[in-house]
This record gives structure tokens, sequence and C-alpha cells, in this order.
């Protein structure tokens, strides 16, 4: 197996000790010989190994929890005991690479990206897992764990892996040329996308190669001022277009889904905040505490305050993060198709910038800071891949229309 490793950029990451608890929050999952190694080593206090890793019949193992604390068994008082008697390279794989979000293709490849849910992430000072640790030999530890992630081009269309790179790599292209104004390269982009997606392309992107970059980016040179120029000219969003990017805001908020949770009452209630935030006038709050109190009749955004650089470097390790790891397909990803995929994520740049404004309008800033990204990228990171919500019909629809031009250049230019 090749591993090409695709490390994400930026951000660093210190453990704040949170209360977030990712020991206690996520199931940690090891392999036989992690278990054994483990069970090995002499940490006072503990039930006996097999109380401490409960087999989950795939011939693996979930690491127990405290019965009292819901903590990792093997926490102790904040502190991972294995860590603390035995150094970091005796914790689990998974430990160790959290606050990585690390998936493994078919294709060999290894792709990593922060999950910004934990506050450890994007601090000032701190270290870069990526380079401190051997991302190779934890991906095959990985590969044990779970099946490598693939990824098909669209509903109808499955040429395979290298082909949907060879794709990606022109749309890396156009999304990386930073001489172009962000709002033309995310247009240029779909455009490009949908270009491909007609049926008459799919012999095209099945012999997808290496100057498939070279095309976008030629495409995007010659393209720039026509860009420019339909930007300029792009309608304010319709009753529709407002209507649907306000639901798919509201996916964005519902972090804890329950729309299929256990209640209905619950259920209904939530859907009903849902439809008054749609329609203007129920508050982000209502639907996620940790949302800012803005009406929905606030988006979209019709003019961004400025960011600061910090808050702008924040966004781009969060969104570019995304982009580079190829994460916004695949089946972690909804099972969006690489298509579907994309369009979440370039309605994504739209959608987070828009809360980052929202936290910043709700404490009376002039300018969106690094606290008001942080708060938005927390809430976008745990929803992109994470939400029920964006699997359902109706969500799918509402991304379909504001993944259509007109609909996206009214939102990129309000
Ligand atoms: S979520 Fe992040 S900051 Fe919080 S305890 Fe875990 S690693 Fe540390």
């Amino acid at each position: 197996m090749k591993h090409a490793f695709h490390p994400p950029a930026g951000a660093v990451f210190r453990c704040q000790r949170c209360q977030y608890g990712c020991c206690a929050r996520f199931k940690i999952t090891v392999t036989c010989e992690e278990k054994d190694a483990i069970s090995r080593l002499k940490i006072p206090g503990l039930p006996p190994a097999e109380q401490c890793f409960l087999p989950d019949g795939n011939g693996l193992f979930t690491v127990a929890k405290n019965s009292k604390t819901g903590d990792c068994i093997f926490s102790g008082g904040g502190l991972c005991l294995i860590q603390k008697l035995h150094g970091f390279q005796a914790k689990p794989a998974a430990c160790q690479l959290f606050p990585l979000h690390v998936r493994h293709w078919l294709d060999g490849e290894i792709s990593a990206e922060y999950r910004w849910i934990c506050p450890g992430v994007g601090v000032e000072e701190g270290k870069r897992i990526a380079e401190e640790t051997n991302l190779p030999a934890y991906a095959r530890a990985l590969a044990k764990l779970r099946n490598p992630e693939k990824a098909v081009f669209s509903r109808t269309l499955d040429p395979g892996l290298s082909a949907i790179r060879a794709v990606h790599a022109g749309i890396m292209k156009i999304m990386h040329r930073q001489d172009v104004p962000f709002a033309s390269r995310l247009y240029c982009a779909l455009r490009v996308l949908d270009f491909h997606a007609a049926p008459e392309m799919h012999e095209v992107i099945r012999e997808a190669n290496q100057h498939f970059a070279a095309d976008a980016g030629d495409f995007l040179e010659k393209a720039k001022g026509v860009i420019a120029q339909e930007l300029a000219e792009a309608p304010a969003p319709d009753a529709l277009t407002r209507t649907n990017f306000r639901n798919y805001l509201c996916g964005l908020l519902r972090n804890d889904d329950p729309c299929d949770g256990p209640r209905i009452f619950d259920r209904i209630s939530r859907a009903w905040t849902q439809v008054r935030i749609a329609t203007g006038t129920g508050l982000l709050s209502e639907l996620n505490p940790a949302a800012p109190a803005v009406p929905g009749a606030f988006f979209p955004v019709r003019q961004f305050r400025p960011g600061t650089q910090e808050a702008e470097k924040i966004w781009q390790d969060f969104w570019f993060g995304k982009l580079d790891a190829m994460h916004f397909c695949g089946q972690q990803s909804h099972h969006f198709s690489y298509e579907e995929g994309l369009r979440h994520l370039l309605i994504f740049a739209v959608l987070t910038p828009s809360l980052a404004e929202a936290f910043a309008e709700s404490s009376g800033k002039t300018e969106i800071e690094k606290s008001d990204m942080l708060q938005a990228v927390r809430l976008a990171d745990f929803t992109f891949s994470a939400s029920p919500f964006f699997r359902l019909k109706s969500s799918r629809k509402w991304l379909k229309q504001l993944s259509q031009l007109q609909a996206f250049s009214s939102l990129l230019t309000f």
C-alpha cells in the first residue's frame, strides 16, 4: 500500500483539558494488538483488562467508560493515565491522532484535517500533530479499524478514485489562486463542476488525468474577466434562495440532531423553530444555544464587516483543510458523491462566514474577530459531516437549488 499523506496546513493544537471531553464523548476503538499492549502496562486502580476493553464483534475492541463519571476508563482527573505513566506513544492510535481526523482511502492515500470542535485547535501556540507523529503507521493501524474510504463522482458515474483526484486537482488549482477574488474562485469551481456533471462529459471524467489541473487553471485565467462581470450583474437572492439558505443554515445548527430523535414533541417543536428561522422571525439560538441570538432575517448577510487577519487565518485553515483533504465526500460525509460533497463545501464557504458575521453582530463588534470565526467553524465542523440532517431528502433538495449558478452567484455578491 502506498501512502501519499496530505496533512492539514496551518493551525496548531494544544490540549486545553476542556469540558468538551473528547475522551468521554467519542467511542475509542482499538485493535487486539493495542488492547494486549495496554493490558500489559502497570496502571494502578483499574478493573481487570476484560472490563476495560469491550469486544465489538469485529475482532476490535471499544475502550470502556467509567460507569460513575462517563469518562474513558483510563482517564484520571482530566489526565490520561496511559500517557501519564507510560508516555504518549503508549496510547491507542485513535487517541494519539486526536484532534486530527484521518481517513485512509481505497487507493492507499491518507488524508487528515483538524476536528475544529476541539477547543485546542487554532490556539496561538501548540504543535502540529501531523509533523510530530508517524501518520503512515497510524493509518495502517486505522486501516484495521474500519473500511477504507472510497468515493464516486456522482450518482450515475463511478470512474474510480484516480479520475476523481485528477478532477479535484483542477478544482484545487482554481481555489488556491490567491490573486483572484475568493468569490470568483468559488463561482468558477461551481461552473467547472456543472460542466463536468453533464452526461456527455462522463467519458471525459473516466479518462481524467494530470492535464485536468492545467486545463482548470487555464480556464480560470481566461474566464476570470467574464466571471467578475457575471458576479457584478448577479441579482439579489430571490425568496426561494433566502428560505433555502436559512434552512441549510438550520442544518448547520442542528448538531444534536433531534430530527430523528426519540420524542415526537421535541421533533415537532424544533421543526417549528426551523420554520420560524427560515421565514425570518426565529432566533438561531432557539435552535442551538451555542449559536448567536440573531433572527433568520439576518441571512443571507448583505454586507460582511471586515475580518481580522487572525479570523481570516482560522477560516482558511478550516475550509481549505476540508478542500485539500477531500473530506467532503465518501461514506464518512453523508455518503455524498464527489459532486454533491463539493456543492456542500461551496455552500459552507458562504454559510460559515455568515455565522461568524452573526457572532460579531450579536456582540456589537465592528469587525469579525478570531473568536467569532472560531465559534462559527466549531459549529460548522460538527455538522459538516456528522449531522444526519444533511442526509435528508429535503436538505439535498435545498443543496441542489442553492448550488445552481444563479442562486449561488446571488449569495456571493449580495
Ligand atoms: S477536546 Fe481537545 S482540548 Fe478538549 S480535552 Fe480533548 S484534546 Fe483536549
